[in-house]
């Protein structure tokens, strides 16, 4: 943080800071519950306004989180995008040491999906098209790996949990497909969270949700308060999130990443400074 606008209280120039993506009204129910994202009137840093792929930006007061000391900018940005996003997920789903979770889809999302689910302790599972994302989230620590192009992923979850199905899915890839094989992996009783954008597919409620008594929800980011929770868990769970990341660039480099992430040639990049 390099300057502090007047009437601003507890930042201070020489602070480091991550910026929450969302600029709320701040005086809605949403806002005024940490849930800025939800406000009908707001505006997401680096789309409706400037954003941070830049040597200096402008952001509110009420969107710098401190970093704890010790953790650096790179990890601060992934706390504030997928991991933030899986940590809040698998909070509302009560992800424990006594679950199976089996991850769709390992993208960057995916790949943070792993990483909290293991850090709370579960027993994790992760199914994908792509050999190199299995590898890369057996690196990550996953328990088992399915490539649903060779295997029907649905059996193998069940075969994986003695013919139940897992405790919880997360479908990080947004594919019909996946959204399906995690509505049907799921055990009764169990629970299902959508994170992977889509805009349409057809599930079949009573089979799928509601003779199972499933609970299923939508996984979009983090409430600001719960900024510090976070920060503290990858902080003693030593979670090693930095691991996902695929490519770094400096910003004179923005052209060229911004042309591979169009390429699909990058998971994970970020922008790093000296
Ligand atoms: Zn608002």
């Amino acid at each position: 943080m390099v300057e502090v606008g007047n009437g601003v209280k507890g930042l201070e120039p020489g602070d480091r800071v991550a910026v929450y993506l969302a600029i709320g009204c701040g005086h809605c129910s949403y806002c005024l519950r940490g849930y800025m994202h939800l406000c009908p009137q707001w505006k997401c840093v680096g789309f409706d306004v400037d954003g941070g792929d830049a040597d200096y930006m402008v952001a509110p007061a009420a969107c710098c989180l401190k970093l704890p000391d010790g953790m650096s900018y790179e990890t601060g940005a992934l706390l504030t995008d997928n991991v933030g996003t899986q940590y809040h997920t698998q909070k509302m789903l009560g992800v424990s040491g006594q679950d199976s979770v089996a991850v769709f889809g390992l993208g960057p999302m995916g790949s943070a999906a792993a990483l909290v689910a293991k850090a709370r302790g579960a027993r994790v599972i992760a199914v994908d098209v792509l050999d190199s994302r299995l590898q890369m989230a057996k690196e990550l620590g996953v328990d088992a790996i399915v490539n649903s192009t060779l295997q029907d992923a649905v059996q193998a979850l069940r075969d994986w949990t003695y013919g139940e199905g897992v405790d919880a899915a997360i479908d990080c890839s947004g594919s019909p497909i996946a959204q399906n094989a995690a509505l049907d992996a799921a055990r009764k009783l169990g629970s299902v969270a959508f994170v992977g954008e889509s805009r349409s597919t057809t599930i079949n409620p009573s089979d799928q949700m509601i003779r199972k008594l499933l609970r299923v929800v939508g996984g979009w980011h983090f409430p600001v308060w719960e900024w510090e929770e976070i920060a503290r868990f990858v902080i003693d769970q030593n979670i090693p999130v930095n691991q996902y990341i695929t490519h770094r660039f400096s910003i004179e480099q923005a052209d060229e990443a911004f042309r591979l992430f169009d390429e699909r040639v990058t998971d994970k990049a970020v922008f790093v400074w000296e």
